[in-house]
């Protein structure tokens, strides 16, 4: 809901997808505490709610993590209703987790879509670990450029481009109006209508990016 009155002008939802064990729940973590005393695999983690003054607005990220749930493969089209914003994780040292996010996640996202104008971001994390790197910075530009998303590395350890990933996703929201609106998303009857008829090609369909909603663990 929006309105000053309850503090904020827009809020937003934000999922965080990608293989275990890429560091979902330490970007959100990382994210959320402003220091960082070391990291641990954390479980279990349903979401984190931060606010954040973005181009002069006042902004509400309820950011959802997948909790383990992706080991399973088990991610719900509830898990995916209605965000405004989606990060997809790899972790540079782990070229499976690069492959994944074309073979497992990005179809998951046009699979369960309810937005099509959902703002995604590909996130290539642990970069503190550099001398075992596996994918290049060059490879996760080419992607994100096919994909028509748009791209970051970071390190949830040292926190580098951390705060810059979360910032910026909502700052690209901010800049689509019907991601603003309440009630805006378009149905996935409504996309696949659309996609029948042509309307939406694979690129622009991408907008699937999820937002965990509290039906999704129950
Ligand atoms: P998730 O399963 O995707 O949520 O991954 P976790 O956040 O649980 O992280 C998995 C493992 O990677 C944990 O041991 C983390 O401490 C570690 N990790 C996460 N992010 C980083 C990072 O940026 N650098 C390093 N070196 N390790 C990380």
């Amino acid at each position: 809901l929006m309105g000053s009155q309850s503090g904020y002008d827009y809020s937003f939802k934000i999922l965080l997808i990608g293989d275990s064990g890429v560091g979902k729940s330490s970007l959100l973590v990382s994210f959320i505490s402003s220091h960082i005393d070391g990291l641990s695999p954390t479980i279990g983690v349903d979401f984190k709610i931060k606010h954040l003054i973005v181009g002069g607005k006042r902004l509400k990220l309820t950011i959802w993590d997948t909790a383990g749930q992706e080991k399973f493969r088990t991610l719900t089209s509830s898990y995916f209703r209605n965000a405004q914003g989606i990060i997809l994780v790899y972790d540079v040292t782990q070229r499976e987790t690069f492959t994944n996010i074309v073979e497992v996640w990005v179809k998951e996202l046009e699979l369960y879509s309810t937005n099509q104008d959902c703002i995604k971001v590909l996130v290539g994390n642990k970069v503190d670990k550099e001398s075992e790197r596996v994918i290049t910075e060059e490879e996760g530009i080419a992607f994100a450029q096919d994909y028509g998303c748009y791209f970051l590395e970071c390190s949830a350890k040292t926190r580098a481009n951390v705060e810059k990933c979360f910032a910026e996703l909502a700052h690209k929201i901010l800049q689509v109006p019907s991601l603003l609106e309440e009630g805006s998303a378009l149905g996935k009857k409504n996309i696949l209508k659309q996609k029948q008829e042509g309307h939406l090609g694979p690129a622009s369909g991408c907008c699937s990016f999820a937002v965990l909603n509290l039906e999704y663990r129950r």
